[in-house]
């Protein structure tokens, strides 16, 4: 081990701040927030009477929480080198659980303590986070906990105020605070993305909404152990854990059936999906369509270009398959300048109507590439068809691969840049 490196000491002078890199508009947003922060922290701080008892909660979820990144920090090391995509860090399981038992001051003191820990031990290393994003990324974490508590305080007052029956209005209160607590958080970090020009970055997947509510339902259970069995807030760990593996197995499951380079499936995800396509045919004696799809001389793509302008047109024709093809039909890269098509449920006339604009959008392709010599617009590409049609080309799959392979070999003698339908 090393102490800090005159690297580090560089780093840590006010002046060499990441920060600073950053565009004017988004430093003043991040200062903002930081600000309104502390400014947020320094009242409560001024008005805060804490009680021995919250104390000692305070205490267990900063020591829960630093156990959860310990015994989670192989799956988010793993996680992290199979994926760059951002994701949420499940650690508002505390953060949420302290926005409902503790004093907002002492649940922005929780957050720091989580996030500096984080930061401490994992993401220092691994590089991928600087400083700056770090402190933005807590401060609105604190913003959106005092948002909720707010939204809880105010919440319980009406209740009591009111007489409503706590056991129906206390829960309401609470989920009220939790969607609060979500929001606030992706409106104030979506407005980042949207300043840093990377506003494709803020569409969340459902699957995410999903992890986060599932976690803040944690949550919740976390703070009505802490306020009545406290000892049994340690069943929380179990279930966090497996959830966090899930996120990683979601992930690795994405990884297995998709081909890195253009995000088509690969080609045992799309002999999977042809295998099935083909017994629900059988069974429903229906028909479906295989297209084989091989580039015309793209060796000279490669050879006048370069091999990475090669990937960009690889890319490109990926895009359009999907943006062409239906949801259910299935485009997938069989490895090389190899594209295969799953076309189901479909007549033999849709089949090859289908494969006809295939080819002929990809005689219409742009791809603008970056080569040697700059940028360059790569056009005038086209592709050999090769289709088999289920059951008049065969009644296997392996029937109907080796038939649109043929249909291909009889395409490119006969010139390339056509479709071909062989039945047998
Ligand atoms: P044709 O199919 O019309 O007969 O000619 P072709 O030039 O396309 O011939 P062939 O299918 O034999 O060659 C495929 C070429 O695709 C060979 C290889 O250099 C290139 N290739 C294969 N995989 C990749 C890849 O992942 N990226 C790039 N850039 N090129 C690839
Ligand atoms: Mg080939
Ligand atoms: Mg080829």
């Amino acid at each position: 081990m090393s102490g800090p490196s005159r690297n580090d000491e560089r780093r840590f002078s006010i002046t060499k701040w990441s920060l600073w890199k950053q565009p004017r508009s988004l430093v003043r947003y991040f200062l903002t927030v930081e600000a309104t922060v502390l400014g947020l922290s320094v009242v409560f701080l001024v008005n805060a009477e804490v009680e021995p008892r919250e104390w000692w909660e305070f205490a267990a979820l900063s020591v829960l929480a630093v156990l959860q990144a310990e015994a989670s920090r192989r799956i988010e090391k793993a996680r992290r080198l199979i994926t760059r995509a951002i994701h949420g860090n499940m650690t508002s399981v505390w953060t949420f659980a302290g926005v409902i038992v503790l004093p907002p001051i002492l649940t922005g003191v929780l957050i720091t303590v989580i996030y500096g820990h984080l930061w401490l031990r994992v993401q220092r290393k691994l590089g991928t986070r600087p400083e700056h994003r770090v402190v933005f990324s807590a401060a609105i974490i604190i913003l959106s906990a005092y948002a909720s508590a707010g939204v809880l305080a105010v919440g319980t007052f009406l209740q009591r105020m009111n007489g409503w029956p706590p056991a129906v209005a206390l829960p309401i209160i609470v989920i009220i605070a939790a969607l609060i607590f979500i929001v606030v958080n992706y409106l104030l970090a979506a407005m980042a993305a949207v300043m840093h020009g990377r506003s494709g970055h803020i569409i969340v997947a459902g699957a995410e909404f999903a992890l986060e509510i599932a976690t803040l339902c944690l949550g919740a259970l976390a703070a009505l152990a802490l306020d009545n069995v406290p000892y049994l807030i340690v069943l929380i760990l179990p279930p966090l854990l497996v959830l966090h593996r899930a996120v990683l197995v979601k992930q690795l499951e994405e990884l297995a059936i998709t081909d890195q380079k253009t995000g088509l499936l690969n080609a045992t995800a799309w002999h999977e999906a042809a295998r099935n396509e083909l017994s629900r045919a059988a069974r429903q004696s229906s028909g479906f369509g295989v297209l084989m799809v091989d580039l015309d001389y793209f060796k000279r793509v490669n050879d006048t270009y370069g091999h990475l302008a090669g990937d960009e047109v690889l890319k490109a024709i990926a895009r359009m398959l999907k943006e062409e093809l239906r949801d259910y039909d299935s485009p997938g890269r069989f490895g090389g300048e190899e594209f295969a098509v799953l076309i189901p449920d479909s007549k033999p006339t849709d089949v090859v109507t289908t494969a006809e604009r295939l080819r002929k959008r990809v005689t219409e392709l742009e791809v603008l590439a970056q080569t040697e010599n700059g940028e360059t617009l790569i056009k005038n590409l086209s592709a050999s068809i090769g289709v088999a049609i289920y059951p008049t080309s065969g009644t296997t799959l392996e029937q109907l691969m080796l038939t649109a392979d043929s249909a291909v070999y009889t395409a490119k003698s006969n010139g390339r840049n056509q479709v071909v339908t062989l039945s047998t």
